[in-house]
């Protein structure tokens, strides 16, 4: 189902910007975007989107694109992160220009910035409290209250900010603020923080700084240093961009980066703010940030996704200017589409029972080739051994099936995948009542390929009983059974977490072809869905995690 309006999609509103800025002229040199991680988390399928936009631009339009962890925030952020941030923004297929940056390598220069700004009377030190500080901002409707310490000179002000970076002065006890406007309608513009103190070790600078800039500050500087054209981030900042150009109007004496905003990704049933996916991983609510079930790109890594198939749904969702939500089905449509084409089509049976073919000699095995993928040609065909006994799914076997059930019952017919039609002519019970074994006769002519091709209406997958191997194999369901988790005012997001997000299923049984297979290789176990080695897999005990069911079982359903 390739999208074939996929060559007259029109341009986004950022690309035709873009276009209109190239057709002018107003870049002298590559045009320049960059992608800004703070590293105090792992990335989620939101931070794909920005990454897929900013580095696919580059692409698209022969630019560049840096990548820049923003490590402003010493306490939250970590050198695990900044290792996880590089694997997958390269699992995604990008490369960010020349090497990974740091805000933090910056630090001297925006501290110079600072300073040169008090010195041209834009910046004082201010010592009231964080609270007298924030009652003096007051409300958009009626200017702010000047800080006592507004005006002061600037001797002083070069001084304590001084003792501030020296560690002389105490956290929170004075800040650096930029002198703009206590009666702008725009509150980012009263007087913004520049610079906190803060007696930090700092996963790269070490012990160098006591003082840490604001991202506000930081940020678009940062930009400026970089060359960066056009600085993308998302709609919460349009009402910062004022306070962006000032502090640019105060250094920037070339060409300037413009910030243009756009929607973030939010999606249904699934919680996206890097803090709340920290708190589930610190509650062990998961087993990890790159538990299948997470929105982290490990996590969907893991679960099996693709990342053409990440590719194609940033691609699908578009860049828009308002914000919206996107029903999860959507990523899941995207996976399910490639995997189609890239999957080998293979035999596993979760739930096993085992069918006896009263008439096929007992030591006999066939071995029967069957398509790998009817949707790649060149994928050729596989050997699987077929014998007297096999499994079958448990639920394709009915004691008394209602009408339309055309799998197996007493009496009925139906042909195992790439083998024989087999009819039930009986079956055995435990104590308990429940089904342990299936009797069935097979009938030679009907083998696949052969003269004899009668029809019946089920056909089952199968797996020889002498030749399975076990595997484990982890079922997901969405993490979340509420559509916008995050969103209740009164409830905590964890009370929608969904308790059979996970099933755990041992003693699966799958054809003897999946011996080899390795962390990440994916399949599709027929009838059943997309399924790939998980990390825990080990030769002795397989593990599989099913990425997605063969189809969307939630939209039906609903
Ligand atoms: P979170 O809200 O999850 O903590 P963040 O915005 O604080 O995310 P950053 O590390 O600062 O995380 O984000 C890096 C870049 O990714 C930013 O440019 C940000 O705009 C973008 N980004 C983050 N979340 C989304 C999202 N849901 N959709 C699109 N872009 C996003
Ligand atoms: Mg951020």
């Amino acid at each position: 189902m390739e999208p074939a309006e996929g060559n007259i999609k029109s341009l986004n509103f950022i690309e035709a910007i873009i276009e209109e800025d190239l057709k002018n002229g107003k870049h002298k040199d590559k045009i320049h975007f960059r992608f800004p991680p703070e590293p105090n988390g792992f990335l989620h399928i939101g931070h794909a989107k920005s990454i897929c936009l900013n580095f696919g631009l580059a692409e698209k339009y022969n630019g560049l694109c840096n990548l820049r962890f923003d490590d402003t925030n010493p306490t939250k952020e970590e050198t695990k992160y900044v290792e996880s941030i590089q694997e997958d923004i390269q699992w995604l297929g990008f490369k960010w220009h020349d090497k990974p940056y740091y805000a933090s390598d910056y630090f001297d220069q925006l501290y110079e910035w600072a300073v040169q700004m008090i010195n041209e009377g834009k910046a004082y030190v201010d010592e009231q409290t964080q609270e007298t500080i924030s009652q003096q901002r007051g409300v958009p409707t009626r200017p702010g209250t000047e800080s006592p310490y507004r005006n002061r000179p600037v001797e002083e002000n070069l001084e304590l900010f001084e003792r501030m970076k020296n560690g002389e002065i105490k956290d929170g006890s004075m800040i650096l603020r930029a002198k703009v406007d206590m009666s702008s309608p725009n509150m980012h513009m009263r007087d913004p923080i520049m610079y906190r103190v803060l007696h930090a070790h700092h996963h790269r600078t070490k012990d160098k700084w006591n003082i840490y800039p604001m991202y506000d500050y930081a940020h678009g500087q940062s930009d400026y240093i970089e060359g960066i054209t056009h600085s993308l981030c998302t709609l919460e900042f349009e009402i910062h961009r004022p306070l962006y150009d000032w502090f640019l109007d105060q250094v920037a004496d070339g060409p300037r980066p413009r910030q243009i905003e756009f929607a973030r990704l939010n999606l249904s049933y699934t919680v996206m703010s890097k803090r709340k996916l920290l708190e589930l991983v610190n509650k062990n609510l998961v087993s990890g940030w790159d538990d299948p079930r997470m929105p982290t790109i490990s996590g969907l890594r893991r679960r099996g996704y693709t990342p053409e198939s990440i590719r194609d749904f940033a691609d699908r969702i578009g860049i828009a200017k308002r914000d919206n939500v996107i029903d999860v089905s959507l990523l899941e449509f995207s996976v399910r589409e490639h995997l189609n084409r890239i999957a080998p089509r293979v035999f596993g049976v979760l739930d096993p029972i085992k069918v006896i073919l009263t008439n096929y000699p007992e030591d006999k095995v066939e071995v029967l080739e069957i398509e790998n993928n009817p949707e790649d040609p060149e994928s050729g065909k596989r050997k699987i051994p077929f014998s007297r006994e096999v499994y079958i799914e448990r639920e394709d076997f009915m004691e008394n099936p209602p009408k339309k059930f055309f799998r197996l019952g007493p009496g009925s017919e139906v042909r195992l995948k790439g083998a024989y039609i087999i009819k039930c002519e009986d079956f055995k019970k435990d104590e308990q009542g429940n089904i342990v074994e299936i009797y069935c006769t097979y009938d030679e002519a009907t083998k696949s390929g052969g003269h004899d091709q009668r029809k019946v209406k089920g056909t089952l997958h199968w797996v020889s009983v002498d030749h399975a191997i076990d595997a484990e194999i982890r079922l997901y369901d969405r993490l979340f059974l509420d559509e916008d988790p995050a969103g209740h005012k009164d409830v905590d997001f964890k009370e929608f977490l969904n308790p059979d997000s996970l099933k755990v299923l041992q003693n699966c049984k799958l054809e003897p072809s999946l011996k080899d297979a390795v962390a990440g290789d994916k399949f599709q176990f027929q009838r059943l869905g997309y399924f790939c080695v998980d990390l825990d897999s080990k030769p002795e005990h397989l593990v599989f995690n099913r990425t997605v069911p063969l189809r969307d079982s939630w939209t039906k359903n609903n």
